[in-house]
């Protein structure tokens, strides 16, 4: 099983909301269900016996002189460095100095694999043309492969998928496949606890850690929800560096990831977390399935 987290980026207009359409068009799981404030915006979730693909989106590039882009500029490259590979789509249709010269300078700290699309490939009328193109974007950095796609037509969407599969880390699947349509906030609450603890332990491997909700329950009366979940980790020492220091680093887990689900959910949130040693949970298709992860269809 390999699964991760795919950055769609590219300037606006490029195709990056056709081409989502397209990849989940036939093994569509989830979209998120209501506008997010994440900085690493879940867009859908491809799900097949072998992979878990979660699309996210980031925060454009945008070229700028004022401090103020700047910093988003900086925000938008410090959430590409979290995600485990890059798709860039830009416009075959465009030269790139104009189009991409910029983004491909910025991209050029970013460690994550990335791969360029050369989208709209179907209105070429010179296919000729696309070699010297592919040429040209070869040269301004190393990527991972370039491919020309049509987001319209689906041609070479398949390619790229492939790609993205071949280039993301064996890990669990984040979003049990079942649950997906009918509890999206749930997962969406899971998804910001990991995001919050894969931000505090960098060094430590994170797909050795899944997040179950084990309650939800909606206080309207208070305008409050309250939230139990379990970081599920392997070994001893992963829930001694989550807990951390009198349990420092679980309580900033915790503050942050409540910020974001009071922020998603529109409401005050209780959230209860508790971490469990489950020893080599990966390999054992009772724990998977305990957690609500499956193995195969
Ligand atoms: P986004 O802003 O990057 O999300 O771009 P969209 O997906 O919204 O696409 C912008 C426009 O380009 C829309 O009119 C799409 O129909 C069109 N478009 C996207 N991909 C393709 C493609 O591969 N071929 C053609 N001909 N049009 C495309
Ligand atoms: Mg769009």
């Amino acid at each position: 099983m390999r699964s991760g987290y795919v950055a769609l980026i590219g300037p606006p207009n490029v195709g990056k909301s056709t081409l989502l359409n397209q990849i989940l068009k036939e093994k569509i799981s989830i979209t998120a269900p209501r506008p997010q404030t994440t900085r690493n915006k879940v867009l859908g979730i491809l799900t097949d016996p072998e992979v878990q693909i979660v699309l996210v989106d980031t925060p454009g590039i945008i070229k700028t002189h004022d401090e103020f882009n700047k910093i988003l500029v900086d925000a938008a490259l410090a959430t590409l460095s979290e995600v485990d590979v890059i798709c860039f789509l830009v416009d075959a249709l465009k030269a790139y100095r104009e189009d991409a010269g910029f983004v491909l300078q910025s991209l050029r700290g970013v460690t994550a694999p990335i791969i360029l699309a050369i989208n709209k490939t179907d209105l070429m009328h010179n296919k000729r043309e696309l070699l010297p193109l592919i040429n040209e974007y070869s040269q301004t950095m190393p990527f991972s492969a370039i491919l020309p796609i049509s987001a319209l037509t689906g041609d070479g969407v398949n390619a790229l998928v492939a790609q993205i599969k071949q280039l993301l880390p064996e890990g669990p699947r984040y979003f049990p496949e079942d649950h997906l349509t009918d509890q999206p906030e749930r997962f969406l609450v899971a998804e910001l606890i990991r995001e919050k603890v894969f931000h505090l332990m960098r060094q430590e491997v994170p797909y050795a850690v899944a997040i179950t909700v084990e309650q939800f329950s909606e206080k309207p009366e208070q305008n409050r929800i309250d939230i139990e979940a379990t970081i599920h980790v392997e070994r001893d020492s992963q829930k001694g560096i989550i807990i951390g220091k009198q349990g420092q680093t679980l309580r900033e887990i915790g503050k942050q990831a409540r910020g974001d689900i009071e922020a998603l959910l529109g409401c005050h949130v209780f959230l209860g977390l508790f971490v469990r040693v489950q020893k080599n949970w990966r390999k054992d298709p009772r724990a998977r399935s305990e957690f609500g992860y499956r193995q195969g269809r």
